[in-house]
């Protein structure tokens, strides 16, 4: 079955597709089908209504199933923050990380070693054309550094430490095993052949 994947991010387009489709899903996104897909206000308050927002949208637009994932950077030190603004921190979509980072940084610069704690997490859902869905959420665990390292990767994955490397400075495939986007890939994976399995696909 071909599955459309609603995203303008290249970066992680490419994450998705380099998780499923070792996992069996065939993965398409609107150009690939000669279509173009809207992008929807954000306006849920949760990762998980923002992915069933633009799986919804996908899906709605295209008439194929659609997979969404919203994900996002949250510190303890910071109560969450930036959270599902993650993409729309400090001054918006285009701010370049490098500056979002840098604010990140010096709201953090009195934070100790033991508090500077922080999880990205990755809500997946899969809308389908009859109004079912699949839905299935990650985490990573890991800390704030102290300055950008690495340049592997996108987003906020220079400041963000697992162990003693940042997600920057880690192989694509290094990350992909760790990461809050695999984790809930694979689960969702599960979820999907659960489903198919039930439907006699
Ligand atoms: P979304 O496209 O609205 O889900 O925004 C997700 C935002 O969270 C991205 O633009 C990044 O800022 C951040 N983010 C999510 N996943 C990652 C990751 O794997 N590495 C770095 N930043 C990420």
């Amino acid at each position: 079955m071909k599955f459309l994947i609603a995203t303008h991010n290249r970066k992680k387009l490419s994450e998705l597709k380099r998780i499923l489709e070792p996992l069996g899903i065939e993965a398409v996104i609107a150009s690939d089908i000669g279509m173009d897909i809207s992008d929807p206000e954000e306006t849920g308050l949760t990762f998980a209504e923002n992915a069933k927002i633009k799986a919804a949208c996908g899906c709605g637009e295209t008439g194929l199933p659609c997979i969404a994932d919203d994900s996002g950077l949250c510190i303890d030190a910071l109560d969450g923050r930036p959270g599902v603004f993650s993409a729309r921190y400090a001054g918006g979509h285009d701010t370049p990380y490098s500056h979002k980072m840098q604010v990140i940084l010096d709201e953090m610069k009195d934070v100790a070693d033991e508090d500077r704690t922080a999880r990205f997490v990755s809500a997946v859902c899969c809308v389908f054309p009859d109004g079912r869905e699949i839905n299935a959420e990650g985490k990573c665990e890991g800390k704030i550094g102290y300055e950008p390292l690495g340049c592997g990767g996108f987003g906020y994955d220079p400041i963000f430490m697992v162990g003693d490397k940042s997600f920057a400075q880690l192989t694509d495939s290094e990350k992909d095993a760790v990461s809050h986007r695999g984790n809930a890939l694979r689960l969702f994976v599960c979820e999907l052949q659960k489903w198919a399995e039930s439907e006699k696909l």
